[in-house]
């Protein structure tokens, strides 16, 4: 991406009036009211599979979460983000007890390049901040970049397609990682990331997601 186009991105993100996504009320992309009507995630918690523990997301992909996580993704919609991180916040604090530490399931280089910032550290980072626990931004690595998943008809060919996808960089102190992303849809993505974790010296790791997609 372009210096310009990132500027003119960053542009239309401030000119984004701020009114809820839902109802259109003043001073937030997401009220409280139309959070508490979004409709929730099935099944809330599901199995240990793997190196996940378990994803946690406070919406169900639809409504006003899917138009949401559609903004923040495809349309620059960075200020979103804040908004988006409370709900996740509030998910992961009932959850789980401190302390862990939160990472963002990494972009591949060239996708960065392309959005000009990775949705699911905007959202990693902001969770963070409100826990006040730390980020580990550069634990694990994408390696390969992989054809979308929502091109992918089933959870076995999801799976294969993140094989490998992600890899460790920085060694992490053991304990509990939440890997972060926008939008969970078979859980591959977060498997596949958690599995690098593992391999970076995380003992334990859940996934947190601001909707899931199933
Ligand atoms: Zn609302």
């Amino acid at each position: 991406m372009s210096i310009a186009s990132g500027l003119l991105r960053s542009a239309l993100d401030l000119l984004l009036p701020r009114q809820c996504l839902g109802c259109g009320a003043n001073g937030t992309y997401l009220c409280e009211r139309c959070a508490d009507r979004a409709e929730r995630p099935r099944p809330e918690l599901p199995p240990e599979s793997g190196p996940l523990s378990g994803v946690l997301a406070p919406f169900a992909y639809t409504g006003v979460a899917r138009e949401a996580a559609r903004r923040l993704k495809y349309r620059g919609a960075r200020a979103l983000a804040p908004d988006m991180a409370r709900p996740m916040t509030r998910e992961l604090a009932l959850a789980a007890a401190p302390p862990f530490a939160l990472a963002p399931a990494p972009l591949h280089p060239k996708r960065l390049r392309e959005r000009g910032y990775n949705q699911a550290e905007l959202l990693a980072r902001e969770t963070a901040r409100a826990l006040n626990a730390p980020l580990l931004r550069a634990a694990i690595k994408r390696v390969r970049d992989t054809p979308p998943q929502v091109s992918m008809a089933n959870l076995a060919e999801r799976s294969a397609n993140m094989r490998g996808a992600f890899a460790p960089a920085q060694p992490v102190d053991g304990g509990t990682v939440i890997v972060v992303d926008d939008v969970a849809t078979s859980g591959a993505t977060l498997t596949a990331a958690a599995q690098a974790l593992r391999e970076a010296g995380a003992s334990r790791v859940y996934g947190l997601a601001f909707a899931r997609d199933e």
